[in-house]
């Protein structure tokens, strides 16, 4: 039967059923959980897995953990990372990040420098609220990176 063809009821040429759909559908989420989270008063929990802002690891000496063996910068499919490796003070390291840099707005946040690490030196924290106002801001330096 085509759609023309067919006869309305008097509820249906005035839209009374789907109306009553949806507001039945709007009644029942009224009364429903409420999901919304009220950022950034409220936070929502982060995952444990969840990757942010990354972080340079200290030895118990305090330095870096980091080598500059270039790993992390090589596997890095964005090209975010830059190192320039220089002799190490500690006679029992060879080397150590001189330079060490990540460019945020190049970075994907798929963690493979994190995999790629053999020292342990870099990781993911939880931090995710990385907006700044300028792009110079979001190359972060090794100083940064280490705090
Ligand atoms: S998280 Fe991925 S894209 Fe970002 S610096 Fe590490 S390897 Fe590169
Ligand atoms: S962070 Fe790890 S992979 Fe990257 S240069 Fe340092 S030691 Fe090598």
């Amino acid at each position: 039967m085509r759609l023309k063809d067919k006869r309305l009821n008097i509820l249906e040429y005035f839209y009374i059923p789907p109306i009553l759909k949806g507001m039945g559908i709007t009644l029942r989420h009224f009364f429903s959980r409420k999901v919304t989270v009220q950022y950034p008063k409220v936070k929502k929990e982060i995952y444990p897995r969840f990757r942010g802002a990354h972080r340079l690891e200290k030895n118990e000496q305090g330095r870096e953990k980091c080598v500059a063996c270039e790993l992390c910068a090589t596997v890095c499919p964005s090209k975010a990372i830059t190192i320039e490796a220089a002799e190490s003070p500690d006679p029992e390291v060879e080397k150590y990040p001189l330079r060490y840099e990540i460019n945020v707005l190049r970075c994907i946040f798929c963690g493979f420098c994190v995999e790629a690490c053999p020292k342990e030196a870099i990781a993911m924290t939880d931090r995710y609220e990385l907006a700044d106002y300028s792009r110079e801001a979001l190359v972060y330096n090794k100083e940064m990176l280490l705090k």
